[in-house]
């Protein structure tokens, strides 16, 4: 497999910027393709993108694939893969990262089937095996309850890694690096489907995705009124509300605040996970939480096992008594 070399990294963008999650890989690209001695190159596809090749190599690529094109303006499976095919054929690299998003999700399996290799979702580290020069891929498997270190041996070695698990490099605009321009030689009539219109999800308050703080609430939490209470607490940390599935299901919360397998995936410096009880399905789309505070009054919920800090008690005498706290320390 000698002719498969160094790593590349999927470039997303986002309101005509490169996306946090882009910056994080070229930060854990770079580390493994200096620990490899190899390049790091990285590909940006889109329509109006050529400008941002630069700020990609700021962020430590070697190398920037531009792939503009008219019919690449909306992320859209079928021109998606076909172009990533192209570029990772030409291109070579022995690994492909691309972010566990709604976009890396959808392109990363399809593009392993295309070039007939593996893939590896959801990573949260990575590293290089010193004596094979494989990847390892550490991923949480068991529903967020523990981690597994996989490698494979066909290239490239595709993976998504999950948002905020890696540190991106500082901004260093003096960088120097090549972009190389590829044609996307679409066929219009190849692509099935086409974006009618965008809906922006407008959201009060800091994003879910991009809080530091997440006040998340479960089903026993009972109703909209207590979550009031919660995205009270929420605004004095400066950080978000969040939730299980049942308060979502029984709109006492919008179901975009939803956290889990089939919701949002979040990783905040401080998760407080109030009144529920630690499914694996909702763990799932927190366990990357740098620190998790647990409320529950039940002494056995499974969210113990995975908290940092616990109180056991009734949240309607936990909430008031801590969020006075909080409010305290904030002032003082
Ligand atoms: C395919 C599939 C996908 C799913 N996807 C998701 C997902 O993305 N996200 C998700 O969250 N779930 C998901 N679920 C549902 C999941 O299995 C659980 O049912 C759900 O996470 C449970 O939510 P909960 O913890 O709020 O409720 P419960 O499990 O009912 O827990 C409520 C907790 O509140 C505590 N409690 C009650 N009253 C109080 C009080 N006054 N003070 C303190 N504590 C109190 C109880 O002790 C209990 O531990 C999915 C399920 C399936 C099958």
């Amino acid at each position: 497999m000698a002719e498969y070399k160094g790593v590349m990294v999927y470039s997303e963008v986002a309101d005509d910027k490169l996306a946090a999650i882009t910056t994080e890989l070229l930060g854990c690209g770079r580390k493994l393709a200096d620990d490899l001695g190899q390049e790091l190159s990285a590909v940006l596809v889109g329509s109006g993108v050529s400008g941002l090749a630069q700020e990609v190599i700021a962020f430590g690529a070697d190398k920037v694939y531009v792939i503009d094109d008219p019919l690449l303006k909306d992320y859209q499976t079928d021109s998606y893969v076909a172009v990533m095919e192209k570029v990772v054929k030409q291109a070579m690299p022995q690994i492909l990262i691309l972010g566990q998003t709604s976009i890396g999700r959808d392109l990363a399996p399809r593009l392993a089937f295309r070039l007939e290799t593996a893939v590896s979702l959801d990573c949260l580290e990575l590293a290089i095996d010193p004596d094979s020069k494989l990847l390892l891929q550490t991923k949480p498997v068991y529903g967020g309850n523990a981690l597994a270190t996989f490698t494979f041996e066909s290239y490239p070695q595709i993976v998504t890694v999950r948002p905020k698990a890696m540190s991106p490099l500082e901004r260093d605009a003096s960088r120097k690096g090549e972009v190389v321009t590829i044609e996307a030689g679409l066929d219009p009539s190849a692509i099935r489907t086409k974006v009618l219109e965008t809906v922006i999800e407008e959201v009060e308050g800091i994003k879910l995705e991009d809080a530091e703080v997440i006040v998340s609430g479960g089903r026993g939490i009972g109703g909209a009124e207590g979550f009031e209470q919660l995205g009270e607490l929420a605004k004095t940390l400066k950080g978000a509300v969040g939730a299980t599935r049942p308060p979502c299901d029984n709109g006492w919360i919008p179901e975009g605040l939803q956290i889990g397998l089939t919701g949002k995936i979040v990783a905040p410096t401080l998760y407080i996970a109030v009144a529920l009880s630690g499914s694996s399905q909702h763990m799932s789309g927190c366990s990357g939480s740098k620190n998790i505070i647990a409320i529950n009054k039940d002494p056995e919920a499974n969210i113990f096992k995975v908290a940092h800090f616990g109180v056991v008690g009734d949240w309607k005498k936990v909430i008031p008594a801590f969020a006075s706290k909080v409010k305290e320390l904030m002032i003082g």
